[in-house]
C-alpha cells in the first residue's frame, strides 16, 4: 500500500541549526550502520525508516561499508526509498561516508581523492539518488595529506555529488587543521560525527570547544553506548540482542557485571524521571548546546518511538546531573 507519512510528523519534533549553517537537523536521527543490511529482515527495516520520519525524523545516516555485505544498508535504502519515501525527497537529510575498508587493493580504504571520489560514486547508484546531502570522510587516515582528503570532499560538493561536508573521528587538532583547510577552499566544513555517551566522553573539552569556535555542528553517534545505555541487558543478553550477534563491535564480554550495575543505578534514576534508559541517555547527550542531534540505531520501530519520548523531557537539575556523575564513577 501507498505509504503516507503522518501529517503531524513536524509537530513534536525539535530541530536545531547545524553550527552556524544554514541547516537544521532533528534532535534525534537515526543511523543504519546495523539491522538494515542485506542479511536483515527488509521488511522490519522498511517499517523503521516509516517510524521514524513520522515521527519527524528526518536525518538518515550511512556509510558505504554498513550492511553485512558491505553496501547493503545503502542498497536497503535505496529500496526503501523507492517504495516509500522518494517522494518526500527534499525533506530528508541523507548522509553516507567512506574512511574504512570498503574494496579490496590500495583504493579502497582511508582518505586519497581517489577512494572517496569512486566510493561516493557507488553509494550513489546503490541508492538510486544524484546526491547526498551531507558526505563524510569517515575516519582520520594518517598517511595521506589532509589537503588532499579535504580537497577531495570540496570536489564533491563543488561537483554536485553532496551538498555539505563532513568529517568523522577526527581529534580536535586534526579538526582544527581540516577546518582551515576547508575555510580557505570556501567549502567550509558543516558538521562532525564522533562517538558520545555517558561511557564514553572523549569529546568533552577540546574537541566540543574546538566545534564551538569553528561553528561546526555535532552528530554523536552511538549515545546508547550500541544498546548498553538502554534496559536491554538488565536481565542478560537477549538472543535477537547486537551484543549476542556474531560480527558486531559489542562484544558479550563487555556487558560486565560493573557496567550493568551502572545501567540499574542509572535506570532507577531514569524511571523517577518518568523516563526510560534509553530516554534519559538522550537526554544527556542532548544537554550540551553544542550537539546538534543524536544519532541512534535500532532494532525496532517500538525502539525509535521509545526514544523520541525522550524529547518531552530534555531538562536535567543540578541534582540529578552530580547523581549520574556519581554512579558513572562507581
Ligand atoms: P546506539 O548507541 O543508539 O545503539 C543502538 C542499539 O541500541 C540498537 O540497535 C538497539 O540494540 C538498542 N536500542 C535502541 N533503542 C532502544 C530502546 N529504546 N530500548 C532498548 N534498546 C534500544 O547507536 P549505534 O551504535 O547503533 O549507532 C548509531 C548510528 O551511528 C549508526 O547507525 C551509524 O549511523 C552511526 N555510527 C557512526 C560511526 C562512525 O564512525 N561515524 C560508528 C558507529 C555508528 P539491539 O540491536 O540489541 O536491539
Amino acid at each position: 500500500m501507498t505509504y503516507l507519512p503522518e501529517e503531524n510528523r513536524y509537530v513534536s519534533m525539535p530541530y536545531k541549526r547545524c553550527g552556524r549553517s544554514g541547516l537544521k537537523l532533528p534532535a534525534v536521527s537515526l543511523g543504519l550502520w546495523h539491522n538494515f543490511g542485506g542479511v536483515d529482515q527488509f521488511e522490519n527495516a522498511r517499517a523503521m525508516a516509516r517510524c521514524a520520519f513520522n515521527l519527524g525524523i528526518t536525518h538518515f545516516d550511512l556509510a558505504n561499508n554498513y550492511g553485512p555485505p558491505y553496501g547493503s544498508a545503502e542498497e536497503t535504502f535505496g529500496q526503501i526509498l523507492r517504495k516509500d519515501l522518494s517522494p518526500y525527497r527534499d525533506e530528508l537529510v541523507i548522509s553516507s561516508k567512506a574512511g574504512w575498508d570498503m574494496w579490496p587493493g590500495p583504493y579502497g580504504n582511508f582518505g586519497s581523492r581517489k577512494y572517496l571520489v569512486a566510493s561516493l560514486n557507488q553509494s550513489l547508484k546503490r541508492m538510486g539518488l544524484e546526491y547526498v546531502d551531507i558526505f563524510y570522510h569517515h575516519r582520520p587516515d594518517p598517511d595521506t595529506p589532509l589537503e588532499e582528503t579535504m580537497g577531495a570532499l570540496d570536489f564533491i560538493v563543488r561537483s554536485g555529488r553532496a551538498l555539505y561536508a563532513g568529517i568523522s573521528q577526527y581529534s580536535a587538532d586534526e579538526t582544527r587543521r581540516a577546518a582551515s583547510i576547508m575555510q580557505e577552499m570556501g567549502t567550509p566544513l558543516l558538521i562532525h560525527q564522533p562517538s558520545y555517551n555517558m561511557f564514553d566522553r572523549w569529546i568533552e573539552g577540546d574537541l566540543l570547544n574546538r566545534l564551538e569556535q569553528e561553528g561546526i555542528g555535532c552528530v554523536v553517534f552511538s549515545p546508547l553506548a550500541q544498546g548498553l545505555l538502554t534496559n536491554r541487558y538488565l536481565k542478560g543478553i537477549p538472543e535477537d540482542s547486537r551484543a549476542a550477534k556474531p560480527d558486531t563491535d559489542l562484544h558479550r564480554d563487555e556487558v560486565t557485571e560493573e557496567t550493568l550495575s551502572k545501567v540499574r543505578q542509572l535506570n532507577d534514576l531514569a524511571l523517577r524521571r518518568d523516563q526510560s534508559m534509553a530516554q534519559m541517555a538522550i537526554a544527556w547527550v542532548l544537554r550540551n548546546p553544542v550537539v546538534t542531534s543524536a544519532l541512534i540505531g535500532a532494532s525496532h520501530p517500538e525502539q525509535i518511538t521509545d526514544v523520541v519520548g525522550a524529547l518531552r523531557n530534555l531538562e536535567f537539575s543540578t541534582e540529578e546531573l552530580t547523581n549520574i556523575e556519581e554512579i558513572l564513577q562507581g
